[in-house]
């Protein structure tokens, strides 16, 4: 039996992880991966204490802490959250995974942020780690000399088109519309390259190949017509959104499924004003407008003291 299980394995689940630790709560981290967005971000320079640090790197020396705090991890998918039993407010869980391991927690905190968004287009799921990725920072390497399209127009997509434009002969940024969401001197950066080919108001409608990717069909919302176009990788950088099948029925989602929290880091019942005993939630999957490493840490530090302060 856990005191806490904390689904995922980014900046606040990690720092409830160390919090609840350390507070002496008998705690499982249960996540896919370890550091989420963070890690798809090359180069960090607002994180506090650090000038410059590289998303992956920063996520490690977040896990290490946790485990040498005494948070154990499993790297499993969770897939469903059962309610056992309950006793003067007081909740036991059963925590189902994937692989189809079960653990009894008294406490679980929801933590495992956003998941890519997808395309859905012909090809996307064929193509899967076959030349179409989801993340520039981890793959782009892969695709060194190799003609690419990016498809986005906020800042993941900008600044992976800037970096595989240092490693590629062509890349061509597929965005929806004609103006940009991301930072001005990204747009302004990308635009400067030469071998960025910026295809405004267009959209991937196919992702064609034989092995792998060869071609992407796009088309011209304001020219009208479509066109192939030869490239070996696809990065798909369309923002993320929250998985939420195996969460609905049990806590109060907003219309576009993040998890309602209060000041405290608790959530309610589905469709009521009523506190959710033993389910708390922490980090981008909540409704925090500010999806950023360090708030996503401050939440880990929140939801896990107030679980702490509950159990006494
Ligand atoms: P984002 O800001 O939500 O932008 C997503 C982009 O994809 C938008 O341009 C959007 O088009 C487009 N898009 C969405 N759905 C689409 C679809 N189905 N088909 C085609 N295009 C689609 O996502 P993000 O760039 O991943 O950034 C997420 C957050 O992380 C943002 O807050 C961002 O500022 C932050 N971030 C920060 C840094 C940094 O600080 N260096 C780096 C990366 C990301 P529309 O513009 O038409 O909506």
């Amino acid at each position: 039996m856990y005191d806490v299980i904390i689904i995922g394995g980014a900046a606040a689940a990690l720092t409830a992880a160390i919090y609840s630790s350390r507070r002496a709560m008998k705690t499982l981290i249960i996540a896919k991966s370890i550091g989420g967005q963070a890690a798809m971000t090359d180069v960090i320079e607002n994180y506090p204490g650090f000038l410059s640090v590289g998303g992956i790197p920063l996520m490690n020396k977040m896990l290490k802490q946790a485990t040498k705090s005494g948070a154990e991890i499993n790297f499993e998918e969770v897939n469903s959250i059962d309610e056992i039993s309950k006793k003067n407010e007081k909740s036991i869980f059963n925590v189902k995974t994937t692989a189809g391991s079960k653990y009894k927690t008294k406490t679980v905190i929801l933590a495992y942020g956003k998941t890519p968004r997808t395309l859905d287009v012909p090809g996307e799921g064929k193509f899967g780690a076959k030349g179409v990725s989801y993340c520039v920072t981890c793959d782009g390497p892969l695709f060194n000399g190799k003609n690419v399209a990016v498809v986005g127009g906020g800042n993941s997509a900008l600044e992976g088109a800037e970096y595989l434009s240092k490693i590629c002969p062509k890349v061509y940024l597929v965005h929806r519309r004609d103006a940009f969401r991301g930072f001005e001197y990204l747009v302004k950066e990308v635009k400067s390259r030469k071998n960025i080919e910026i295809l405004y108001n267009s959209a991937v409608k196919e992702i064609k190949g034989g092995n792998s990717v060869q071609s992407i069909v796009v088309e011209d919302f304001a020219k009208g017509g479509t066109k192939e176009i030869l490239v070996s990788g696809v990065f798909v950088e369309i923002g993320s959104v929250t998985k939420t099948e195996f969460i609905k029925q049990l806590v109060k989602l907003d219309q576009i499924g993040q998890v309602i929290t209060n000041n405290y880091a608790e959530t309610f019942y589905p469709d009521s004003e009523k506190i959710r005993p033993g389910i708390f939630a922490a980090g981008d999957l909540t409704q925090t407008p500010f999806k950023q490493i360090v708030v996503s840490a401050g939440e880990g530090c929140i939801v896990a003291d107030w679980v702490s302060k509950k159990k006494k």
